[in-house]
């Protein structure tokens, strides 16, 4: 499952998720002509424009960096991305030149619908901020790039099947060959739909004029998308059992036969792109000559198979089985999620190709021989009637994505954590998998959108212990992941009552959700004094855990998405350390970007001991089940005026989201 639980925080830890906002663009409000008109030259064009007008243009470039502040994009600057028409044979040069000279103007002939419509698509497409995920592989050896081209062909071959489920393949055609805009939102979306908070609900925003919906390709429904009524009739079917099986979809039995409806297994409906992953699937165990790559070449080897027989129990076995000391790849090519079928009864296809981090191997090393030390100190700070527990470690895969395809490959923000699988004998008994996407958030791109965001609300003296640097946000979110193993748990019990009974469950799992992210900051005074943490990283971690906290408090405390529990636990968090004295707002101080008015300090020396009272504060109303505590800091600080809400969401809400893009150097 995709979601936040106790047991995964990473969902809301690396990816903020938060309203598409759009970014000014030069011409946003004029609708582009189909073909480019050649502008006035602009050696000046910034490397956001650049970016933005390639989406536009739906050409596979993006310019990563102005190395040698030229401001020019030269070759070596631009990486050319993949999952593009053009991806497999780009021009660099003449997109370039096409980039360089796009200037947006009134389509030529288009009735004023047409105008408005190409204006809102634009509208949609700069609201996501292409972000790069790029990988090097031009020093890797000819086994691991083999690999790579396998997993690229099975990845095309995935987006088929995705793209035919989604309905978005059969209404392909119907997009307006003469606008790239449309091409690459209908590319970028999956479908002629737009999905960013200020177009979505305009009817006229859509990649084909008059608007027709993707329709799902799972039931027979043919000219509409299955409704809740439609759904549940499905359920009252005599043979319903096997219709709402995650691996089949539903078809109309000949007139008069009965049942009126049957299952069809996916390996028959999508029996030739199924057999072409299996192949590549086969291809690439086969090239796999690597001694150390046994249990991936195992998993190769059944997920071969399970694309031709329908049957996954295999395949989950065989991945069960890899972890990050026996491959240094993730893979996962499987029908999953149901989360984009309209019944959530459809497992999508996806593709997630990653590489294990090795960065945060080396952290889990450094804090296994302390771990009981850790509990020690926990149960010791906590008191009685809690008591240390043996503990060990289980802690998700950290990964760092190459590129995902299918169900994954979303058209803004992306999947930060995942367990797997959702059914079968490996799920039932607990073998499945949850991994953690650490580069997903920890992008030079993203990270400079959350500098920026940060010094908007933080005063210059303060900001300076913030790091562009992926390594104190990973510090956190493995401190964080660690405390989930810690104290008082999920599955705590006192006086017969598990957390869940003692709080309800929202409670429960904000409580749980900030007694980790506590220790995400609590933890590092502690590592310090025993060197395995140096003070530069302390401090860096501080900051890089205050830029998390005020980004999910601006998604809103009550907002009702899957990140509620986060916003709420960095309310509590930053108004336990504002009335601790650590954290002080004052609304005359300039903020460190120079333009804003009202900003927060740190006193950093005088976090430590504050972390320390709200650690013991929060495990001791875990470990007492003590209920009416733990409604009193929701009511002090998520529904108190101590934290300065509505400044933190104005400032913080002016970035656009991240639509990822990815690139293999090879
Ligand atoms: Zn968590």
């Amino acid at each position: 499952m995709r979601k936040v639980g106790p047991a995964l925080a990473l969902l809301a830890l690396l990816a903020l998720v938060s309203a598409c906002k759009s970014q000014a663009t030069q011409s946003e409000q004029q609708p582009h002509t189909e073909s480019t008109v050649p502008g006035p030259p602009r050696p000046s064009l910034t490397r956001e424009d650049f970016n933005r007008a390639a989406v536009r243009l739906n050409l596979p470039l993006f310019w990563r960096a102005d190395a040698n502040s030229n401001g020019r994009p030269d070759d070596e600057e631009i990486a050319t991305l993949l999952f593009y028409p053009t991806s497999d044979a780009p021009d660099l040069p003449k997109s370039r030149q096409a980039i360089l000279g796009y200037f947006p103007t009134t389509a030529q002939g288009a009735t004023p619908d047409e105008a408005r419509r190409r204006g809102l698509v634009d509208e949609d497409l700069d609201q996501g901020a292409p972000t790069l995920i790029e990988t090097d592989l031009r020093t890797a050896n000819a086994v691991d790039k083999k690999l790579v081209q396998h997993m690229l062909a099975a990845a095309g071959w995935i987006d088929d099947i995705y793209a035919t489920m989604s309905g978005a393949k059969a209404l392909a055609s119907r997009v307006p060959a003469d606008d790239p805009g449309s091409k690459s939102l209908f590319r970028r979306n999956w479908g002629p739909a737009c999905v960013c908070a200020k177009t979505r609900e305009d009817p006229q925003c859509t990649a084909i004029p008059g608007a027709p919906k993707a329709v799902p390709d799972a039931y027979p429904t043919v000219h509409a998308v299955p409704d809740a009524a439609y759904c549940k009739s499905i359920a009252a079917q005599p043979n319903a059992k096997d219709l709402m099986g995650p691996f089949t979809v539903v078809d109309k039995n000949p007139a008069g036969a009965t049942p009126p409806l049957v299952a069809v297994p996916y390996t028959e409906r999508y029996r030739d792109p199924m057999q072409a992953i299996s192949k590549e699937l086969a291809a690439a165990s086969a090239d796999e000559t690597d001694v150390g790559e046994a249990a991936l070449k195992a998993y190769l080897d059944a997920a071969a198979k399970s694309f031709t027989t329908n049957d996954w129990g295999p395949a989950d076995e065989a991945w069960s089985r890899m972890n990050p000391q026996n491959s240094k790849w993730y893979v996962r090519v499987a029908p999953d999620e149901v989360l984009a079928d309209p019944c959530d009864l459809k497992a999508q296809f996806h593709l997630t190709f990653a590489r294990i981090d090795q960065a945060s191997l080396q952290w889990q090393s450094k804090l296994t021989p302390v771990e009981q030390d850790m509990e020690g100190q926990l149960a010791s700070l906590i008191g009685a009637p809690y008591a240390a527990r043996h503990v060990s470690f289980h802690l998700p895969d950290f990964i760092d994505i190459v590129f995902n395809a299918g169900d994954d490959r979303q058209p803004v923000g992306a999947v930060a954590g995942e367990s797997l699988p959702n059914w079968g004998k490996v799920a039932d008994e607990g073998r499945g998998r949850t991994v953690a996407m650490v580069n997903i958030g920890a992008t030079p791109d993203t990270l400079a959108m959350y500098h920026k965001q940060l010094a908007s609300l933080l005063d210059a003296e303060a900001m300076k212990a913030w790091a562009d640097d992926p390594q104190a946000q990973l510090m956190t979110t493995i401190l964080h992941e660690a405390t989930h193993n810690l104290g008082p748990t999920a599955v705590y019990v006192y006086k017969g009552a598990k957390p869940e009974a003692a709080f309800g469950g929202k409670l429960a799992s904000m409580l749980e959700e900030l007694k980790a992210e506590t220790g995400g900051v609590y933890w590092l005074e502690w590592l310090r004094t025993r060197g395995i943490v140096t003070p530069d990283l302390q401090k860096q971690a501080y900051a890089a855990w205050m830029a998390w906290a005020l980004r999910h408090i601006s998604v809103g405390v009550h907002s009702g998405t899957s990140d509620q529990a986060y916003a709420q636990l960095a309310a509590v968090q930053v108004g336990f350390a504002m009335d601790d004295g650590a954290i002080t707002f004052d609304p005359a101080a300039p903020a460190a970007n120079g333009t804003d008015k009202g900003a927060f300090t740190i006193h950093y020396e005088k976090l430590p001991a504050t972390w320390e009272k709200l650690m013991k504060r929060v495990a001791t109303i875990k470990a007492t089940n003590d209920k009416v505590a733990g409604e009193a800091l929701v009511a002090q600080y998520v529904d108190g005026p101590t934290v300065p809400q509505k400044t933190i969401a104005e400032r913080e809400l002016r970035f656009p989201q991240i639509n990822y893009v990815y690139a293999v150097d090879r």
